[in-house]
């Protein structure tokens, strides 16, 4: 008996799963955690919604940053957990995976009954008009207007940002929405943001459909998150959480396997078939 003996139970037990994931099924294809494995933050927070929306150098600091690391998250290929999230829908398992990150790797790896929560950072809006744009077009238009900028090389956050202390902000150019000329925003829910409520309506409808919740890779520090697992502990059904380091659910969780979620994922769906 292998160390994902417990969950491949857990699994077989409970057919349509409600799969939560996080920041740690992405750190295996580069894109750094958030935070620690006693979920505090490993960095400076991100920018808030109301400092992006309200400052113009917030803005323009927040772009000159996301337009340095964005080759680093358009680069991100899925890992062992993506992957082998993507076998289990295959296999008939999964109900919806709701993940709770940014960078379409779910997708990208096959994952076809997903809801990202978060938005997604290869997407840009306009808050006036509310057009969507690929970011990868954005990224042409950083790149030809601050070519200054182009050559610094950064450490990379999770939402595609990066580190870049100590510079002048100011003359960084963003341009503004070309259909209205509104304030462009990647098309992320940041901090101090809400989810759009339709999107947390139609995961909870699955939620509903589903027999237990499976967390992979999420300390569900962040509560937009934490409260489908509330929510499913409310409705009498079982959780089980793969993740290396604490959670915000321990005390409500069934199962917990403390183990890489990429191994512990990749373990499961070989031992399932
Ligand atoms: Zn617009």
């Amino acid at each position: 008996m292998n160390s994902s003996a417990p969950l491949a139970a857990f699994v077989r037990r409970h057919p349509r799963l409600f799969v939560l994931t996080g920041a740690g099924c992405s750190t295996e294809s580069g894109i750094p955690d958030y935070r620690d494995g006693n979920g505090e933050w490993k960095r400076p927070a991100p920018v808030t919604y109301q400092a992006f929306m309200g400052d113009e150098l917030t803005r323009r600091r927040y772009w000159a940053r996301s337009m340095i690391g964005f080759p680093v998250m358009s680069g991100a290929r899925p890992g062992a957990a993506h992957l082998a999230l993507a076998k289990l829908e295959c296999a008939g398992k999964v109900g919806l995976l709701l993940t709770q990150n940014v960078d379409g790797l779910h997708s990208a790896a096959g994952s076809r009954s997903t809801i990202d929560l978060h938005g997604r950072i290869d997407t840009v809006r306009c808050m006036a008009c509310g057009i969507h744009s690929p970011r990868a077009a954005l990224q042409a238009d950083l790149l030809r207007r601050n070519p200054r900028w182009a050559g610094f090389e950064a450490r990379i956050a999770p939402d595609g940002d990066a580190d870049l202390d100590g510079r002048d902000f100011a003359s960084f150019d963003v341009p503004a929405c070309a259909h209205c000329g509104g304030v462009l925003k990647p098309d992320v829910v940041f901090f101090g943001e809400s989810v759009p409520p339709q999107r947390v309506a139609d995961a909870r409808s699955a939620l509903a459909e589903c027999d237990a919740v499976l967390v992979a890779g999420s300390s569900l520090m962040v509560y937009s998150g934490f409260r489908f697992v509330q929510a499913a502990v409310t409705a009498g059904k079982p959780v089980a959480a793969v993740n290396l380091g604490r959670t915000r659910a321990d005390d409500l969780l069934t199962l917990k396997v403390q183990q890489p979620v990429g191994e512990a994922l990749a373990e499961l769906v070989a031992g399932l078939s």
